[in-house]
């Protein structure tokens, strides 16, 4: 008889143990495996960094029950940490540009979070310096900001990284991901590299994204439609280690977007940009791997697929790519 999960007490304990499936493109002799992160119940893989951050900053005391947690964000980080606040009895707010994807403001609200607009010309520049001045206005109020609080690549250290290894019995050749904060990267390498020092590690980024420059390849600056991932300006990105890093690889989003199609219509896979974009590179690490031209300590390749696509339909990602708002 199959025997099925025990009941859980709350939403916070069905984040983590994701799914891990083999993306089939991949060559035979070297897998590549997705976690499937929009099974988490924000339905991004955020929910472990919202449940991560808060749980250790309510352990430091760094904020108690009743007080508030204020996070300049516009995506997928306030909805994972909304679903957190909600259930420890926390208040969020979240400092959102106008522009922003207006059904992700509504799943925050949702949630119980307060939404606080800043003018979209302003940039995340303003919604940040909003963030503080309403933490420095408010009794018990904390910025987790994501973009340099180590407890977000923690998060994966600790949760996404041993969740991987275990499930591939610790044999993992390569670690593809995307960076935004590059949290999820940083602490899938870090676990990886403990276990094996030569695991090939490689981040993701949109063309047009910066953090190549920080592995000393040269600036190629420009516009992208790909989301959740890439930077423009490096200075934010503080969580980037590039000795833990072998590369930096640039998709164009023209590929992503067909690699998105692909992965719907051949693998069932209803995953957002970011996750085509780690597919496709992954897939050629792979094929790197078999071909002898990267070296790697086992034959096979992780990544993530950190959303689901239902979050963008709106703007057309499975319309031609011109349609595909970005
Ligand atoms: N994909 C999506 C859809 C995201 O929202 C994010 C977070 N910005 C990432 C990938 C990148 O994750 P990280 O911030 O851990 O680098």
């Amino acid at each position: 008889m199959t025997t099925h999960a025990a009941p859980l007490d709350s939403v916070l304990d069905a984040i983590g143990e994701t799914p891990l499936v083999s993306v089939h493109a991949a060559p035979d002799e070297v897998p590549v495996y997705a976690k499937l992160e929009s099974f988490n119940p924000g339905a991004s893989i955020k929910d472990r960094i919202g449940k991560y951050m808060l749980e250790r900053m309510l352990e430091r005391g760094d904020v108690s029950p009743g007080g508030t947690v204020i996070e300049p964000t516009a995506g997928n980080t306030g909805i994972g940490i909304a679903v957190a606040a909600g259930q420890l009895e926390l208040n969020a707010v979240f400092v959102v540009p106008e522009r922003f994807s207006v059904e992700k403001q509504q799943l925050m609200r949702a949630l119980g979070a307060e939404v606080v607009n800043t003018p979209s010309e302003d940039g995340m520049g303003r919604a940040i310096d909003r963030a503080h001045e309403l933490a420095e206005e408010l009794d018990d109020a904390v910025v987790p900001q994501q973009f340099s609080n180590p407890l977000n690549a923690e998060a994966h250290y600790e949760t996404t990284g041993p969740e991987i290894y275990d499930a591939l019995d610790d044999e993992v050749g390569a670690i593809v991901a995307g960076c935004g904060t590059a949290g999820t990267l940083m602490g899938m390498a870090r676990y990886g590299r403990e276990l094996h020092p030569d695991t090939y590690v490689v981040a993701v980024e949109p063309q047009g994204s910066l953090y190549r420059t920080l592995k000393g390849k040269p600036a190629e600056e420009g516009e992208y439609k790909t989301e959740g991932i890439g930077t423009h300006d490096t200075s934010t990105n503080e969580l980037f280690d590039p000795e833990l890093v072998d590369d930096v690889v640039a998709v164009p989003d023209r590929d992503t977007h067909a690699e998105m199609q692909r992965l719907a219509a051949e693998e069932g896979h209803l995953v957002a940009s970011s996750a085509a974009a780690n597919s496709l590179v992954a897939r050629d690490v792979a094929e790197g791997i078999q071909s002898g031209e990267i070296d790697a300590p086992y034959n096979s390749v992780v990544t993530v697929f950190a959303d689901s696509s239902e979050r963008y339909l709106s703007k057309g990602v499975y319309g031609s790519f011109e349609e595909w708002e970005g």
